[in-house]
């Protein structure tokens, strides 16, 4: 039993729907009380309609009761506020946890949402997953610890004093403290891998366009990319699989039929055997990624796991990624840039924040930008600016986007020694609230070992690998190379089937 007193993640939920063992209007009666009382004081969920809720839920049991439920029919998830919700359908307005969007009511559905639900119309049914609300996350996916979240921070329930990290930290810690079994979140620089790290659970950021970004609200969008957070990487394949493929609304979407991710993690290696179910798996280490100043504790849990997959039958193998430090100053230009331009929609005319009886236009966009971002959003929108301008586009915006190309390089260079590449999701385990907030700059360099993966448009997963300094989780960060996501499932599934990490859970 989780903290919040409900076992099961989304696959053994999954069977007991099948079973008849249990109902969805149950599963989402139990959730939302929990929401609704003690799981409620972390600050995880934005916005929630159990009204919507539980009819979503009958529908669900009717379908199951039809025999026309999908794998994941009638299991509940929560979506990132940075995911639009149709407001007639679901109830829910979409903020991007952000005043400038404080109420706003979106008149459709994401790809992803609507995939996990109801369906896209005009594709036939969705997999019918019962909708528990909205979750809390960084203003507009920009941090790495909720607390730029314009509307309260998140609480890490391994440890209340500490963030859940970000910018997904609401999706991380419902998901760590029991309150849904799995959670959408999107991952621009790490925003998935790091609370999920941060939080205990799994959680996978697949390659560039493998889930549409139509209704996503963009931060940067050579970068932004929609995955799972869950209990085990069974759960985030199940989801991922619901979670993907063309659609023709996304210009970067790629055009590949959808993958069954599952079956793709199930499937057994050649040369595998039941004992060494990952016989012939080369696992590069890079030797940026085990840096002096990497936390001990931190390295010691990664090193565990790695030796677990070692006796799973991978083979470790030193690599080097030699601009890995390179990029925090490309992701810290070219991010910024494209969100500068991504944000300038939110101009108090077309949505959003309006100020009150502005002199003259100029004023009302002025006035209406101040008031409606935050001070991370501001220094962002400053930044991207500044390096998209006349005389500094060549200095800064372009060296950014050729260092970024070499830094892809340098994977598929890595890729040909190695099938897999391993090493820390985080330099340190989750901070204290509060500890950071004088000083952006030591957030930003604390996306080191998430931002190669991002730039390069990888597949990258973050798996629990124990406990450090103060019982918090660290997770084990494994990157594939582009469309290999069913190998780094398979590789993290075989770790958790030999391994109990991705079982514990917080105390709170
Ligand atoms: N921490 C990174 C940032 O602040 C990544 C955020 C993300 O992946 N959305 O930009």
């Amino acid at each position: 039993m989780s903290a919040a007193g409900f076992a099961g993640g989304v696959a053994a939920l999954a069977r007991q729907l099948r079973g008849r063992e249990v109902s969805s209007v149950e599963l989402a009666r139990q959730r939302l009380a929990a929401i609704a009382g003690e799981g409620g004081a972390l600050g995880a969920f934005l916005h929630v309609d159990a009204e919507r809720t539980l009819a979503e839920a009958r529908t669900a049991d009717e379908r199951i009761a039809r025999g026309e439920a999908g794998p994941i029919t009638g299991v509940p998830v929560a979506h990132k506020d940075i995911f639009v919700t149709d407001f007639a359908r679901s109830g829910l307005p979409t903020t991007a946890g952000s005043k400038m969007l404080a109420g706003y009511a979106s008149p459709f559905d994401a790809t992803v949402v609507a995939r996990l639900g109801p369906g896209v119309p005009g594709e036939g049914p969705g997999a019918g997953m019962v909708t528990l609300g909205k979750l809390n996350c960084d203003e507009f996916a920009m941090g790495s610890s909720n607390e730029n979240s314009a509307y309260a921070p998140v609480l890490n329930p391994w440890d209340r004093t500490r963030v859940p990290g970000g910018s997904s930290g609401g999706s991380a810690a419902a998901v760590a403290a029991g309150l849904v079994p799995a959670a959408t979140g999107t991952d621009t620089g790490g925003s998935i891998r790091q609370p999920a790290s941060f939080c205990g659970v799994s959680g996978i950021k697949p390659t560039y366009g493998l889930c549409s970004r139509w209704g996503m609200v963009a931060f940067a969008s050579s970068l932004d990319q929609a995955g799972p957070l869950a209990r085990s990487a069974e759960d985030c394949a199940l989801l991922l699989s619901a979670m993907s493929g063309f659609d023709a609304r996304d210009a970067t979407s790629a055009e590949r039929p959808p993958a069954d991710l599952h079956a793709a993690m199930l499937a057994p290696r050649a040369g595998a055997t039941a004992a060494q179910p990952l016989a012939g798996l080369r696992i590069g280490l890079p030797k940026e990624f085990f840096p002096a100043a990497l936390a001990a504790d931190v390295g010691s849990a990664v090193r565990s796991a790695l030796a677990e997959l070692q006796k799973l039958g991978a083979r470790l193998v030193d690599v080097s990624l030699p601009r890995t430090e390179l990029s925090i100053p490309v992701y810290y230009i070219i991010a910024p840039a494209e969100a500068s331009s991504n944000l300038s929609r939110f101009d108090g005319v077309r949505y959003g924040h309006r100020t009150n009886a502005p002199a003259d236009l100029l004023e009302l966009y002025k006035k209406s930008r101040s008031e409606g971002f935050g001070a991370e959003v501001k220094r962002r929108i400053m930044i991207g600016t500044y390096v998209l301008s006349h005389g500094y586009y060549d200095a800064y915006y372009v060296q950014a986007q050729k260092l970024r190309r070499m830094i892809a390089d340098d994977f598929q260079a890595v890729f040909k020694q190695c099938e897999l590449v391993a090493g820390p999701v985080a330099p340190t385990v989750a901070w204290k609230l509060g500890a950071q907030a004088d000083d952006p700059v030591k957030a930003y360099l604390a996306d080191i070992f998430t931002l190669p993966a991002s730039l390069a448009g990888l597949p990258g997963m973050s798996v629990p690998a124990g406990t450090g300094e103060g019982g918090m989780p660290v997770g084990l960060q494994l990157i594939g190379n582009y469309f290999a996501e069913g190998t780094l499932l398979h590789a993290a599934h075989a770790l958790q089937q030999a391994t109990d990490w991705h079982l514990r859970e917080p105390k709170t």
